[in-house]
């Protein structure tokens, strides 16, 4: 599942190829947006909040989220597109390029001042300019005794961090993904190292996992092989939409709570 770090690189892909250009054909393949035409708008703004992406033009913005398979490409008019036809959600073209969609988990048209109702809830954004660490530390504080592995994978606690950076955060600051948040040693520097570890992968990609998809490998810092588990919750007020999903850590590192 794409993390907010492949958003937002995606954001200045399409940053660099749409802004500043007239739109000359929308395709909607979204039932509810088939009709929306939006030839003849100029490309205002790309911009990513977690992994969210909004592309504005001054009447609308177009919000769109990978969820699990989605991404995006962008390809020279004319050029064979390198996914399958059939799973384009959205094309929307220049007079230079095509931006396509493929397999977008969501895809939604709200006015521009309507944008903020998507992101209202969410956390603070790890890659935004208004990053604000307190916030973030007062959202995970709130509920004490819910995992850290779990309370990582929230957006409305930090935007932007998914399976793969909550392993990795975790094991860095040698936390057990099960420690529930109150009892987490020093949690100002754990959201310290999500915004460092995030900041990383977005900005000087690739980025090699220590831990996340690595069970039974050797952990590179003491040698013990690496345990997977599940980590889920029974919370019906949890927002995680893949709870039940595998989180990596080192059992002598990170030991259990
Ligand atoms: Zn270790």
């Amino acid at each position: 599942m794409p993390e907010g770090d492949t958003v937002f690189r995606t954001a200045e892909r399409l940053r660099t190829a749409l802004v500043g250009k007239t739109l000359t054909r929308s395709d909607f393949r979204v039932p509810r947006y088939a009709t929306v035409d939006l030839v003849g708008e100029v490309v205002d703004e790309v911009a990513s909040y977690g992994k969210h992406l909004f592309v504005r033009t001054d009447r609308v913005s177009i919000h769109t989220h990978l969820k699990m398979e989605g991404v995006w490409r962008v390809f020279h008019c004319g050029q064979r597109w390198t996914k399958p036809r059939v799973t384009a959600r959205l094309v929307l073209a220049t007079d230079e390029v095509e931006a396509v969609g493929f397999s977008l988990g969501k895809v939604q048209v709200l006015a521009r001042a309507e944008e903020h109702t998507v992101i209202d809830h969410l956390g603070p954004d790890l890659l935004g300019p208004g990053w604000d660490a307190t916030e973030a530390l007062r959202r995970l504080r709130e509920y004490p005794r819910r995992s850290i592995g779990l309370a990582l994978l929230d957006q409305r606690n930090l935007a932007g961090i998914g399976n793969i950076y909550r392993s990795e955060i975790c094991f860095l600051r040698r936390v057990h993904p099960a420690t529930p948040v109150g009892d987490v040693t020093d949690l100002p520097a754990l959201v310290d190292e999500s915004h460092r570890v995030l900041g990383q992968a977005a900005h000087r990609p690739p980025w090699r996992p220590m831990v996340y998809g690595r069970t039974r490998r050797p952990c590179p810092r003491c040698g013990t092989a690496i345990a997977s588990r599940l980590l889920g919750e029974d919370d019906p007020a949890d927002h995680i939409t893949q709870r039940e999903r595998g989180i990596f850590f080192c059992p002598r590192c990170q030991p259990p709570p």
